[in-house]
């Protein structure tokens, strides 16, 4: 059996296989795909250190460091139960079980798509999903965030800072935001909020060009030139798997506490798949390293 199985090769995985390798233990990794969301991203620049990398270039650089030690890696494999008895199970799809001591999940997250013509093609080209990540492309450009939910109004007004315009499209016929924050926007002057519209197609050439939406009340159907579109409908953790096996607040997201621990002894968790409040590279590394600490230091205290 495994001393520490991780769960996920993306950047908190990775850090996680990382650390726990460096204390000497049994080591596993299990994942589908080596990098995670990363493989996903062009550019970033705010990991910091590294003034400019690209994700597959990243996730690749993930993948040798996790080789450079003695780690089991088990992939591309997708886990789909977990279960503990005297040691905890961890079941594969294809119906291999693995055993562990402790177990880290980093089964990330995923954004939610809005799933309209324009979306998949545009992506990276326009079509961005983390404002804090690919605002600054942006900088001087038209801009819409579609979604009027915390996330989507506090990305409105984070790029009203950096962008010319915002247009906020929503869905519903009310903002689902908080007060304080609709307050803040509205009080912007270069942001204009559209309620109870639909998203048809972000249209484009080689990159987005436009938006074109319904007005749900007329039917009337409308086009907003712009260079960017920030789709801001949730971002949804990768831990259906788990069902009840661990404790999950209502996002789904696995509650940890300052040790990255689960509400179940020996189970940690750390990056997107956790309630952590902010959903970043750099605080996916620093979690998941956490986690491998406190797994170590569980093992010394209970072997
Ligand atoms: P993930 O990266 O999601 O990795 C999850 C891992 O778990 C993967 O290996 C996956 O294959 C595996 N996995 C999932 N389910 C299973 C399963 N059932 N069985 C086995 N394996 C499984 N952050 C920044 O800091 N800077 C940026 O510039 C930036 N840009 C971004 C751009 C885009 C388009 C996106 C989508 C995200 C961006 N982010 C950026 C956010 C960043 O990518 C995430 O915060 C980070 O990747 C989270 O790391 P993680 O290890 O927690 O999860």
């Amino acid at each position: 059996p495994f001393d520490v199985l991780v769960i996920g090769a993306g950047p908190a995985g990775a850090a996680a296989a990382v650390y726990a390798a460096r204390k000497g233990i049994r080591t596993g990794v299990v994942a589908e795909r080596f990098g995670g969301q990363v493989n996903d991203t062009m550019g970033i620049e705010n990991l910091i250190s590294v003034k400019y990398t690209e994700g597959p270039k990243l996730a690749s650089a993930l993948e040798e460091h996790i080789r450079e030690y003695n780690v089991d890696i088990i992939y591309p494999h997708r886990v789909k139960h977990i279960d503990k008895k005297d040691m905890i199970e961890v079941e594969l799809e294809n119906g291999a079980v693995l055993k562990s001591k402790t177990v880290i999940i980093a089964t990330g997250a995923r954004w939610r798509n809005v799933n309209v013509p324009g979306e998949a093609e545009f992506k990276n080209k326009g079509v961005a999903y983390c404002p804090h990540c690919d605002g600054p492309l942006f900088k001087d450009k038209r801009v819409a965030v579609i979604g009027g939910g915390n996330s989507g109004i506090e990305a409105a007004i984070d790029l009203a800072g950096i962008a010319s315009h915002v247009t906020v499209l929503e869905f519903m016929p009310e903002l689902k935001a908080d007060q304080v924050l609709q307050k803040r926007l509205y009080e912007l002057p270069n942001v204009t909020v559209l309620k109870n519209v639909q998203t048809k197609e972000i249209t484009g050439d080689k990159k987005v060009n436009g938006i074109t939406y319904i007005e749900r009340d007329t039917g009337t159907e409308k086009h907003i030139e712009l260079e960017g579109v920030f789709v801001q409908i949730g971002l949804v953790p990768n831990t259906e798997w788990l069902g009840d096996f661990v404790e999950r607040n209502r996002m789904g997201e696995i509650v940890v506490d300052s040790h990255n621990a689960t509400n179940v002894p020996g189970v940690y968790a750390a990056g997107d798949c956790t309630n952590s409040i902010h959903k970043q590279i750099i605080i996916s590394m620093g979690s998941g390293a956490n986690a491998a600490l406190s797994a170590f230091e569980y093992l010394i205290r209970n072997n």
